[in-house]
């Protein structure tokens, strides 16, 4: 068997005689739910386990997983949801939330107190007509690459899901494409790596097919486009909770230098005397960004540069005197390694206007305005 985390090939560490198939219930008759003989591998690789997976393809469609639970254990969950909530808002101060297998919207529940927008997404049409009913806004679907949404959110939830999961990576990748900039999310799995360390077999049921480990799920979180916040081990329910942040894309250096032009055109409207303070190497890759933006000249505070051009620059070089900077309503300085001793020089003059700087370790323009 191939690990479905990292593709290696896995070793059979156990086989359990008497793996549980279906949910515990109260009923009305004396009952036996059915056992089925599964064996345990693991990968020496990652450390993740799993069993063959041997539900049906229709499974999910009906699944309920509501009779087990009673009123202790909501009252319960509902503190749980509310602590790892909180946590995971803080992360980024989202206001959206979509929850991947929200089941009858306990989470959504709770999610409300802490983001303006909670939506839910729901395979098990039965579990999909209670959340519907109690009035969440939910789709009744699988989550994966078919999954069409138009809408993004700030944070996603996905509870007691990728433990069912033959491809969890398709799953976390499509949480990855439906999230923000800067989006976060909760993970949160059973800890498979103690429940196989202590061999506690009522933790083992044959539609839980994957046993994560702190490496596995690890490797799992990062290959899809996510770094990891923290991960909290819950040793009295023996889950994992994981916080995950989403990776920036990587831009391009035409799409960074069009941020950056974009962000100075922001900065320089209703700007009418520009100056520019600084003619040195930065000045001609500065100027790209200035291009067709009239400035009234340029300056810099070496005299051997007086009267000569700098490349993009149509104006000669001036030395800097008090006068030329009182009469500029903006200063952009170019000389992004000097920008601390420049601003000094600039608010000795008694300088009064804006002043556009460029940070010396990203390019990224930024402003300060000097006021009387
Ligand atoms: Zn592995």
């Amino acid at each position: 068997m191939k690990c479905r985390i990292c593709g290696m090939e896995m070793k059979l560490i156990d086989i359990i005689e008497n793996c549980v198939e279906g949910h515990v219930y109260f009923g009305e008759k004396p009952y036996q739910l059915p056992t089925k003989k599964v064996e345990l591998y693991q990968c020496e690789t990652c450390g993740h386990a799993q069993i063959d997976n041997l539900i049906e393809d229709t499974y999910y469609d009906v699944y309920e997983c509501r009779d087990e639970n009673t009123t202790a254990y909501y009252a319960y969950t509902e503190n749980i949801y509310d602590e790892r909530l909180k946590k995971l808002q803080s992360l980024n101060g989202g206001k959206s939330l979509l929850d991947i297998g929200c089941g009858t919207g306990d989470l959504l529940s709770c999610a409300q107190k802490y983001y303006d927008k909670c939506v839910g997404v729901e395979p098990s049409s039965s579990e999909y007509a209670v959340a519907k009913e109690r009035g969440y806004k939910v789709t009744n679907s699988y989550f994966d690459d078919s999954f069409n949404m138009d809408e993004k959110f700030d944070a996603f939830t996905c509870n007691m899901v990728f433990e069912h999961l033959e491809n969890p990576a398709t799953v976390l990748h499509a949480a990855n494409r439906i999230l923000n900039r800067g989006g976060a999310g909760l993970i949160n799995i059973p800890d498979g790596e103690m429940i196989i360390r202590k061999g506690l077999y009522h933790q083992f049921l044959t539609e839980h097919i994957n046993y994560y480990s702190l490496c596995s799920i690890s490797k799992l979180v990062q290959d899809c486009g996510f770094s990891i916040q923290s991960i909290e081990r819950d040793s009295k329910l023996l889950e994992l909770n994981v916080f995950v942040c989403k990776n920036n894309e990587l831009k391009n250096i035409s799409e960074i230098i069009s941020d950056h032009r974009n962000m100075l055109l922001s900065m320089i409207k209703e700007c009418h005397n520009i100056v520019l303070w600084g003619a040195g190497t930065k000045a001609a890759s500065y100027s790209f960004l200035i291009k067709g933006i009239p400035v009234s000249g340029i300056v810099d505070s070496d005299e051997k540069k007086e009267g000569k051009y700098v490349s993009g620059i149509n104006h000669p070089v001036e030395k800097v005197s008090r006068e030329r900077i009182l009469c500029s309503d903006t200063i952009i300085i170019l000389a992004s390694s000097y920008n601390k001793e420049i601003l000094v020089q600039i608010e000795e003059m008694g300088y009064t206007g804006k002043i556009i700087y460029f940070d010396n370790e990203t390019n990224m323009p930024d402003m300060k305005i000097m006021n009387a």
